[in-house]
């Protein structure tokens, strides 16, 4: 039997317990914990990423406080208003929602965040401590698929890890994320040589894509775990529909376990975000 990994009911249990966590932190400390979400123009998947992260911030008595900008928002005003956030003593996360608009460059962008706030983790200096071993703010999708693993699996010691993805925000944080936990990691892209051949190596296959039900039965070896990080909105029968990058159907019934989509990955990275901004807080105050 194919064990389907519930990401959601997960999410909810650390989201439960984070919200424990930030009522003793606001009756023992009188912190509550606050992110600022900034979303510049109007993406409609951007809007909706926002408003289910606002929503979650609500459930769980973090504080949320929202900056809608513009499409033609320059550089530096959003620099400026990240500047502005990083000195308020209140804002303990910044969570600047990408894409950002073609005139702004993203990464001037993440640099000019504190690390401190960084609570997506994508800040060089977040980035290079992960790559060292002594992780500060880890990214929330590695992050979440690393709980979800760790609970599946358990010792993930001396299994074949191959993460399909090199992207600094999935594919890098997860392989480096998996390296700490003593996997033999192989980061497989789009200039791979004979990817089947690869993924059917691996004890533990991450797709991180973003290419509708691109792993194949075939690919996979059976009883693997397979994570699928993949968001892809498809339109098929004359429906809207929401996919991963693995061919669920027909993978799920070879392997040990496998994320669905949605449901698997996608409540995780809200949870986790959650969860990075209850440490920010916590450190802001030198708590434990
Ligand atoms: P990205 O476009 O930045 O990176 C995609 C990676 O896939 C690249 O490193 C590229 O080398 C690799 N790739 C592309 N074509 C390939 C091919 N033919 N063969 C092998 N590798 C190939 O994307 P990303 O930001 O890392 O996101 C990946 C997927 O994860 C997307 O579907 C995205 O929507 C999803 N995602 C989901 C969550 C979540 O919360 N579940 C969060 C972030 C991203």
């Amino acid at each position: 039997m194919t064990q389907l990994i519930d990401g959601k009911a997960f999410a909810d249990k650390l989201s439960a317990k984070l919200a424990d966590e930030v009522a003793t932190l606001q009756q023992q400390h009188d912190l509550t914990p606050c992110i600022a979400v900034v979303l510049v123009g109007d993406d409609p998947a951007s809007a909706v990423y926002v408003k289910n992260k606002i929503r979650r911030c609500q459930q769980l008595g973090i504080e949320s406080r929202e900056h809608r900008l513009p499409a033609d928002t320059t550089e530096d005003a959003l620099i400026a208003l990240v500047d502005s956030l990083n000195a308020d003593d209140g804002v303990h996360g910044i969570l600047v929602q990408l894409p950002l608009p073609d005139q702004i460059n993203d990464k001037a962008v993440i640099a000019a965040i504190d690390p401190d706030k960084d609570v997506d983790g994508f800040h060089v200096a977040n980035a290079g401590a992960l790559a060292v071993g002594q992780n500060r703010m880890v990214p929330c999708t590695p992050l979440g698929s690393m709980m979800l693993l760790k609970d599946t699996v358990g010792e993930l010691s001396g299994l074949h890890a191959v993460v399909i993805g090199r992207s600094n925000i999935v594919g890098k944080p997860m392989a480096a994320l998996l390296l700490q936990a003593n996997c033999t990691v192989t980061v497989a892209h789009s200039r791979t040589r004979d990817l089947p051949g690869i993924c059917r190596q691996a004890d533990v296959l991450v797709a991180a894509v973003g290419i509708p039900r691109f792993v194949k039965e075939d690919w996979v070896k059976p009883g693997a775990t397979v994570i699928d990080v993949g968001i892809n909105r498809i339109e098929e029968d004359g429906k809207k529909r929401l996919v991963g990058d693995v061919d669920f159907d027909a993978v799920a019934p070879k392997v040990a376990a496998i994320t669905p989509v949605p449901g698997g990955i996608g409540p995780m990275t809200i949870a986790c975000l959650m969860h990075n901004t209850v440490t920010a807080a916590k450190r802001s105050r030198g708590i434990q």
